[in-house]
């Protein structure tokens, strides 16, 4: 699942816990050892993408 942080910002999230916090080495939950698939990878890679745009639309000088 995604989450938004109060700035905006996606932040991914657990499928099975729900917490935030994963093991980049391995790509695994930290709580409950669940797996990042591919598809909430793809997710949160379009979530970020799209936050990203949004900002640099407010951004620019007016
Ligand atoms: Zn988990």
């Amino acid at each position: 699942m995604i989450f938004r942080n109060p700035a905006g910002a996606p932040e991914l999230a657990c499928d099975q816990c729900g917490c935030r916090w994963f093991d980049r080495m391995t790509n695994t939950c930290y709580e409950c050892s669940a797996a990042v698939t591919p598809e909430m990878e793809a997710e949160f890679k379009q979530a970020l993408a799209e936050f990203t745009a949004q900002r640099n639309e407010k951004g620019k000088p007016a």
